[in-house]
């Protein structure tokens, strides 16, 4: 399973387990010996300045998660008994990294049995599609959150309509001219203001395209707030759910700090660094171990971003 927390049914999954912590209580106090999934930033540089993105806080400094590092990751990985899937994206437009499908290939050829990323599209040139596909990527997401010209630019500032529109039916005739099932492709919608909030038109605009015998699919998300980099959701007063992040998943940034959650766009809330340390020492040091103790208690304090996240204080 992918576990992508921003789909309708995963969130819906988690906010029961999330909702009933006495019910899960034994499951809140052990945790896998490795994450299942493993959310690796290859770049956090985005040619897109999308209107519901909070980039524009973004204080981090720009770049590319180096090779060596990468390296160093894969083949803890490669180690691991149960591997988890790796995510080879983070803040950032993962296509911008021209060395994506080496990655890609470094992963696969270490064991990794599901890789996946999620792009806008806009730079899924046909020669990129290539490299993708034979580096044998497992899964890719396309926000594509417009339905016409007017509508796709007033959301995905930057971004052309028409190029990525291309760019996707190019992806699903070279993927069927190489006879290959994978990437699945999974195409997002978010309704919005400024696209809108057409659904039906986004599904009639897909109808044809995408192979949905062989696993590919329309998605309709619903708007973030963030950790409080924007402010879509209303949220509660008080904290009512167990994130279930620190006991499922781990983040990467591109300069290899590894942090709670892939909401932590600004990495203040950091629990490692895989320049020095391996992703088993974080997984079970001290740090995590006090974080999950904390959170199974919904106690955030100390970590600002879980406080004004609306995951866990949505009504
Ligand atoms: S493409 Fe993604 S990271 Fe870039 S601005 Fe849009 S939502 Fe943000
Ligand atoms: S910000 Fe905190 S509460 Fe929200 S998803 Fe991340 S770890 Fe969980």
């Amino acid at each position: 399973m992918i576990l992508n927390a921003r789909d309708k049914i995963t969130k819906s999954l988690l906010s029961l387990l999330a909702r009933t912590p006495l019910l899960y209580y034994p499951y809140y106090r052990k945790h896998f010996p490795y994450p299942s999934v493993i959310l690796i930033e290859n770049t956090n540089c985005c040619n897109a300045q999308c209107v519901m993105c909070p980039r524009d806080t973004l204080t981090r400094k720009r770049g590319f998660m180096e090779f060596g590092l990468f390296e160093k990751i894969m083949k803890e990985l490669s180690g691991a008994r149960r591997k988890p899937v790796v995510h080879l994206h983070g803040f950032g437009e993962p296509l911008l990294d021209t060395l994506l499908p080496e990655r890609i290939k470094l992963a696969k050829a270490c064991g990794i049995k599901h890789t996946y990323i999620v792009t806008n599209g806009s730079l899924l040139f046909a020669e990129t599609s290539r490299k993708i596909i034979a580096a044998g990527l497992d899964s890719m997401k396309i926000s594509f959150y417009g339905t016409d010209v007017e509508s796709y630019h007033a959301t995905m500032r930057g971004l052309d309509f028409n190029v990525t529109l291309q760019n996707i039916k190019d992806f699903l005739r070279i993927r069927k001219e190489l006879k290959k099932k994978t990437p699945k492709l999974i195409l997002q919608y978010l309704p919005q203001e400024t696209n809108g909030a057409r659904i039906d038109e986004f599904q009639t605009l897909w109808r044809s395209l995408p192979d949905k015998n062989g696993g590919d699919c329309l998605n309709i998300s619903t708007l973030d707030n963030f950790g409080g980099g924007k402010s879509y959701n209303i949220v509660g007063e008080k904290i009512v759910s167990v994130c279930f992040y620190p006991w499922t998943a781990l983040s990467v940034l591109c300069d290899g700090r590894a942090v709670t959650c892939c909401v932590d766009y600004n990495g203040v809330q950091g629990v490692g660094d895989l320049n020095c340390q391996s992703i088993e020492e974080i997984w079970n040091g001290p740090v995590l171990s006090g974080i999950r103790k904390n959170f199974g208690k919904l106690d955030y304090s100390g970590f600002p971003t879980c406080l004004s996240c609306d995951w866990v204080r949505r009504r």
